[in-house]
């Protein structure tokens, strides 16, 4: 899929401060499947060829053999912990900086959420401090690869005192890979999200997937109700399926156009954004630094919008949370720090032309040097 679509979708040519196509871009692939499914009655069907398509492709391109689709990732992830028997009392272990529904997915099931920092000037749990965690009460442990920075789940599994299940979330990274091992397949059960502004999208939805059906049996006989609770539709599956023939080739478009923009960003803002090395074959929803200056983030923030550029503050993290509300391991430093000092780029950026990219890169610039003077 080329970024075609934008001029039917914008509905004219994009200003300084639209620089960026919405997102996401329908594609002739998309309207072909979903009016396949229109001309049939199987968009009437709760499941049918679309859902269990879908379902086959997932479990191929992310390496499980089983599969639920549900409604949203926010889902996804307490089907997930549901899946390898979280219960009321239990304790789960996370980031200090995650997406906030993870904490609530924890407490939905009513167990209580161990925070572990992360990596310092990263996003990502800090394996190192794992183990002191775990108690006996510990039931699962919920590590996010987030903002392109991908996790070691191998080396988080070995850091453990005792076997603790994994719940990978790779909502915002789905087709990365860490040594040709795609990200999903390496916990004991992984969460996707197909929410509006997701890397694959069909504006809501999610899916599990694990290698163990019993994980995954368990988690969809929590959402029994007679029926599904949280559904997938036919027409979502439609327009997903075609995005997951194109996913690794725009993730290596949005790959390379990292790599080329974090080190044009880099050479002349080096000393005020600061980020880790770039992994390879990582997917890119949010393209992460951590802002150091002087001037508030906001104000950077507005400036850098005001240039067109698609940035945003990163989450708020955890670190604050009341003693009555979690446990914490540490002072969590690192985790409050990322949610006071990050900035993302929203990754429809990443997919467009070079002379967009480059004035991108330019907004940057332009910013962060009137910030020294
Ligand atoms: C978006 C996201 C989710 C939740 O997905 P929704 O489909 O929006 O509910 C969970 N975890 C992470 C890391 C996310 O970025």
């Amino acid at each position: 899929m080329t970024p075609t679509g934008k001029l039917a979708i914008n509905g004219g040519p994009k200003s300084v401060t639209n620089l960026i196509s919405p997102w996401p871009i329908a594609s002739d692939a998309v309207r072909q499947s979903l009016q396949s499914v229109v001309d049939s009655n199987a968009w009437g069907l709760y499941d049918g060829d679309s859902t269990y398509a879908l379902q086959v492709k997932l479990q191929d391109l992310f390496d499980c053999a089983h599969s639920l689709l549900s409604c949203s990732g926010t889902v996804a992830v307490e089907l997930a912990l549901r899946g390898v028997g979280v219960k009321r009392g239990d304790e789960v272990i996370l980031a200090a900086y995650d997406f906030p529904g993870n904490f609530r997915a924890i407490e939905a099931i009513g167990a209580m959420p161990v925070l572990v920092d992360v990596a310092e000037g990263g996003w990502i749990i800090d394996i190192e401090n794992l183990a002191t965690a775990v108690s006996e009460k510990t039931s699962a442990i919920l590590v996010s690869h987030l903002h392109g920075q991908l996790i070691d789940i191998t080396a988080v599994r070995e850091s453990l005192p005792r076997p603790v299940p994994i719940v990978e979330d790779c909502c915002q990274v789905p087709g990365a890979s860490i040594d040709g091992k795609p990200c999903g397949s390496f916990g004991g059960v992984s969460a996707f999200s197909f929410g509006g502004s997701k890397l694959l999208s069909a504006g809501r939805g999610g899916a599990v997937l694990s290698n163990d059906e019993s994980v995954i049996s368990r988690a969809k006989h929590f959402g029994s109700r007679g029926n599904d609770a949280f559904p997938l539709s036919q027409l979502q599956a439609a327009v997903l399926i075609p995005q997951l023939d194109e996913l690794e080739s725009l993730n290596s478009v949005r790959q390379s156009a990292v790599e080329e923009m974090v080190a044009a960003i880099g050479k002349d803002c080096g000393s005020q954004l600061i980020r880790p090395k770039t992994q390879k074959q990582s997917a890119w929803y949010k393209l992460p630094w951590r802002l150091r200056s002087n001037v508030g983030r906001e104000v950077v923030i507005s400036r850098l919008k005001a240039e067109g550029v698609p940035v945003d503050v990163g989450f708020r993290g955890f670190a604050k949370r009341t003693a009555r509300r979690c446990r914490k391991i540490g002072d969590l430093v690192n985790a409050q720090q990322a949610a006071d000092e990050t900035i993302l780029l929203h990754h429809p950026a990443l997919l467009e032309p070079a002379e967009t990219r480059e004035q991108i890169v330019s907004g940057f610039k332009k910013v962060m040097t009137s910030l020294d003077g």
